[in-house]
């Protein structure tokens, strides 16, 4: 029996690195920023979702560490024990109000909130139909709730309307990536919402990468198409990107709120995010709404400047107008070959593989930060014409 249960798992292993599909692990020597140590040696970092820099910004440090003083290093129990402190409330309070939402539940981190959201609202009656290219907690969410679970294609209002047609299910939750995130491209709410409206639907919108990122102020993909988390549409996102801290929180109406503070089992039956955690989200918080929108914007130049560079130098990046800017290379091994030959110039994108992107899309995600200077775009974009030369 172990005999065998090795051999399987040696013969899995063994096939995973034959194919280049191998995950590899790497150790950084210092705190999260446009340049990191790895290996014992600085290197450009274009690999983070630290997208405003604010992961290792003092004033969300020294939160962390006051709050420690404070409140101690852990919550020590779940939210409906007695883990909940005000500090989350206070968090939550500040969250609804700057998303324009009428309440605001703290996760304790994005995969379990979506893990939390698929399995409360989609009942056995019911129908998850989401975007092929939705995130794998996500996926995940829908395998774990008793609905039946539809995928539509990347992006298509029309087939997601073709299956909302079809359905004989007595509610539906739409589901969709605000900004997607191994392509950077993003979802059109609007007409999922309306979608939402016509099909007794319930639209759900993970914004990880979208939340401090696009609209007034870093609001998000909803605020940017001019939609806010109410009604049947409910608004989910990390603290752990953008904001620079850990986290996630879900936010709507209170009738939406209250039936996850009651049924979402990832909620329940899990330790409160610790203090730590919680103040330097609301330091990061603080932060951009204080910053009017200069972070934003300071991003925005950057990405307009690496896509009109690159543009002139014929390099292929995908259409995307955020933070992330994929360069598809197709076969897992020369993404490989192309990230590898970029570190040892200094720059660290990662290569990511299917199973995270579809087989024959192994790409480059090229992430950009508020904190990155047109120089660091200079060298990425020079190393990439030199890497992707030499590993054709
Ligand atoms: N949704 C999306 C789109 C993500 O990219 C991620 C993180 N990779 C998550 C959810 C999970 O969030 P967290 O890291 O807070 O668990």
């Amino acid at each position: 029996m172990q005999h065998t249960w090795r051999a399987d798992l040696a013969a899995q292993h063994h096939s995973r690195r034959a194919s280049n599909h191998w995950r590899e692990r790497i150790d950084v020597g210092s705190a999260q920023s446009t340049k990191v140590i790895v290996g014992g040696r600085s290197v450009l970092n274009f690999s983070s979702n630290d997208y405003l820099g604010l992961a290792s910004h003092p004033q969300l440090g020294r939160a962390a560490a006051d709050a420690v003083a404070q409140w101690g290093a852990g919550s020590g129990a779940s939210h409906l024990v007695c883990g909940h402190l005000d500090l989350h409330s206070t968090l939550e309070r500040e969250i609804a109000e700057f998303v324009g939402a009428e309440r605001a539940l703290l996760f304790s981190n994005g995969y379990m909130a979506n893990l939390g959201i698929c399995a409360a609202f989609a009942e056995k009656r019911d129908a998850i139909v989401q975007d092929k290219l939705n995130h794998a907690s996500l996926i995940d969410g829908g395998r774990l709730s008793l609905a039946h679970s539809y995928r539509y294609r990347h992006l298509s209002v029309s087939h997601a309307a073709a299956i909302l047609q079809r359905s004989e299910a007595a509610r539906h939750l739409i589901v969709s990536d605000g900004v997607f995130s191994m392509d950077g491209d993003v979802a059109p709410l609007t007409n999922l919402s309306a979608l939402a409206d016509a099909y007794n639907g319930l639209l759900i919108v993970d914004d990880a990468h979208g939340f401090g990122v696009l609209g007034d102020q870093g609001r998000g993909t909803l605020n940017e198409q001019g939609l806010r988390p109410r009604g049947n549409v409910l608004l989910m996102a990390t603290l752990g990107k953008a904001l620079g801290s850990f986290g996630a929180f879900v936010a709507g109406d209170a009738l939406l709120i209250d039936h996850l503070l009651q049924t979402a089992r990832s909620y329940i039956y899990t330790t409160a995010l610790p203090p730590s955690a919680v103040s330097a989200s609301l330091a990061g918080l603080h932060l951009i709404k204080e910053a009017g929108s200069d972070l934003q914007i300071r991003l925005r130049k950057n990405i307009d400047y690496l896509r009109a560079a690159a543009a002139e130098l014929g390099l292929n990046f995908e259409s995307s107008n955020t933070a992330i800017q994929p360069i598809i290379i197709g076969a897992p091994q020369r993404a490989l070959e192309v990230s590898e030959r970029l570190r040892r110039d200094g720059v660290w994108v990662v290569a990511i593989r299917p199973p995270t992107v579809p087989v024959g899309s192994s790409r480059l995600r090229v992430t950009l930060s508020a904190n990155h200077t047109f120089n660091d775009i200079d060298v990425l974009l020079q190393s990439l014409m030199v890497a992707l030369g030499e590993a054709q």
